[in-house]
């Protein structure tokens, strides 16, 4: 039997997670359990390909509180964590990671900061002694380019884990793009704001699902969703280069005007010939990476699409509600 009307709602997204899923549950119902609110664990399978579907379905007789949601394929985590956000009925949102990373015990400091009137409690990784320094170096460069070139500034360690209240929830709801960069669309919406320092865990078991190229492409949707940046340096680019060929025009005209003509070098023709071929073809590929997202963008696909809710037992697919 699932609470009819929780204060709090944990959403958390999960995808291959069968080794910590129990873990999280205990972890997490003794944190709730211990506060004086209803509330309910939102679980959302992303499609996992290992026994993660079952285990969430045992786990339901001992823990009334869940309420799976069950995605129809991998639809990725921001689109999980959107359907568990519209899906969700309290009061205030948690967002947290299955892997233990987010430790439950923080929502302690959440709910005392929500209390004293804050829409918005982030939680800021002061230690990320965790993480590799591969890791910790491109996320660094990212957050100092995205920053520097997107309109919304991202705070630097903050992550998805974080308290966000009824108004948030609404505010965040009537952003109507398919494609969500959560951490952006987080950051755009606003709000009072009030920061929680943890240390960052190592995951507790199982695989990040983020690595290399996956980081890089979420690293690019994160700029291209939040900036224009990246299309209008063209101009100046163009403008530049084009300045100097006119400076260097001039100055071999005059050249020519004083010494006569010599026959000038092949080596140095290919090269400026090379470099603005490479340059050209960038700006080509980036105008290529907003139209790709304008394109999908414009098909108006629902983000992620529901196959179970243990809540309303519905087995018919249903997209977002809008
Ligand atoms: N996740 C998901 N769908 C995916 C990939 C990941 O729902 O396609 C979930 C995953 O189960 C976890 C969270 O997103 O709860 C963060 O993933 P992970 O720990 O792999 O990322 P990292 O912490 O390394 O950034
Ligand atoms: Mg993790």
């Amino acid at each position: 039997m699932i609470v009819t009307n929780p204060i709090i709602s944990i959403v958390c997204p999960c995808y291959n997670e069968e080794q910590v899923v129990g873990l999280f549950m205990e972890r997490i119902s003794a944190v709730l359990s211990s506060t004086n609110y209803e509330y309910e664990i939102i679980l959302i399978n992303d499609g996992s390909k290992d026994r993660t579907l079952e285990t969430i379905k045992n786990l339901q007789t001992q823990y009334p509180a869940i309420r799976l949601i069950n995605l129809s394929r991998n639809f990725g985590k921001e689109a999980a964590l959107t359907a568990g956000i519209d899906v969700a009925r309290g009061e205030v949102l948690i967002p947290i990671d299955a892997d233990l990373q987010d430790p439950p015990e923080l929502i302690h400091d959440f709910l005392r900061e929500w209390e004293k009137g804050f829409d918005v409690v982030v939680a800021k990784r002061v230690d990320r002694s965790t993480d590799s320094w591969a890791k910790k170096l491109t996320a660094e460069l990212f957050y100092k380019f995205h920053n520097a070139v997107a309109q919304v500034e991202i705070p630097e360690n903050v992550g998805d884990f974080r308290l966000i209240n009824r108004r948030v929830v609404k505010a965040i709801q009537l952003l109507p793009e398919n494609q969500r960069f959560m951490k952006g669309i987080f950051s755009w919406v606003g709000f009072k704001t009030s920061v929680v320092e943890y240390k960052r865990e190592a995951r507790e078991a199982g695989e990040t699902s983020f690595n290399g190229w996956k980081l890089w492409n979420f690293a690019l949707d994160g700029i291209t969703s939040f900036s224009t940046a990246p299309l209008r340096i063209w101009l100046y680019i163009g403008s530049f280069i084009s300045a100097l060929a006119f400076v260097y025009g001039s100055f071999t005209v005059v050249k020519t005007l004083i010494y006569g003509i010599d026959a000038p070098g092949y080596a140095s023709l290919i090269t400026v010939m090379l470099f603005l071929g490479g340059v050209q073809l960038i700006g080509i590929g980036v105008m290529g990476e907003y139209i790709g997202r304008l394109y999908m963008e414009s098909k108006r696909r629902p983000t992620y699409i529901i196959e179970e809710d243990s809540l309303t037992s519905t087995s018919e697919p249903k997209d977002r509600v809008e």
